[in-house]
């Protein structure tokens, strides 16, 4: 199996003043790319040469669970993103938001605190656990909540990759606009 870098549903200049071009060129056009040629290969000649990607980001590890992962992520990650999102949940997922931290804000406030207080690189995450709550988990470089058994709903990239260009060291001001471009209409797809 060949890995493609996905073709994103807008442009690389749709998302500013949120997320500049040239971060895009950067994080999607160089890095995201770089994890799929580095995964291509890493793969070849192993037993994950014909692995689909969910596959290798729970089963692999070093190298190919790195750069596998490092894709899955960033796809999820960049496929939230809306040029006109929908602001608010609605229905089933923000009943369970509810249910889990009260409002909608307090769940934002959760949210960014963790995505704040993550040390070094890293992922923060929505997830939906096996009983169908929701939760907020921290992972660390190329971490995902698959291996976990979770179901990823949404994620916020805070390696200093997806911000510095923008926001320089300031990660909270990256956080803050982050919730300006999520298309809530995708995440209540996933869940
Ligand atoms: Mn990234």
């Amino acid at each position: 199996m060949k890995f493609e870098l996905p073709k994103l549903p807008y442009a690389l200049d749709a998302l500013k003043p949120i997320i500049s071009e040239q971060t895009l060129n950067f994080h999607y056009g160089k890095h995201h790319q770089a994890y799929v040629n580095n995964l291509n290969n890493l793969v070849a000649g192993t037993e994950f040469e014909n692995a689909d990607l969910e596959t290798i980001v729970k089963k692999a590890e070093g190298g190919i669970f790195n750069n596998g992962a490092q894709v899955w992520n960033h796809t999820f990650y960049f496929f939230q993103f809306a040029v006109a999102p929908k602001a608010i949940p609605e229905g089933k997922l923000l009943a369970a938001i509810e249910a889990k931290w009260e409002s909608f804000d307090a769940f934002k406030e959760a949210f960014s605190k963790a995505a704040a207080t993550l040390f070094g690189s890293g992922w923060a995450w929505l997830v939906k656990t096996d009983a169908g709550d929701l939760d907020i988990v921290q992972t660390s470089n190329a971490g995902n909540p698959m291996r976990d058994g979770l179901t990823p709903l949404m994620t916020c990239d805070v390696w200093e990759h997806a911000y510095y260009l923008d926001k320089q060291n300031v990660r909270p001001a990256y956080i803050a606009d982050f919730w300006k471009i999520i298309d809530w209409k995708v995440i209540e797809e996933r869940f």
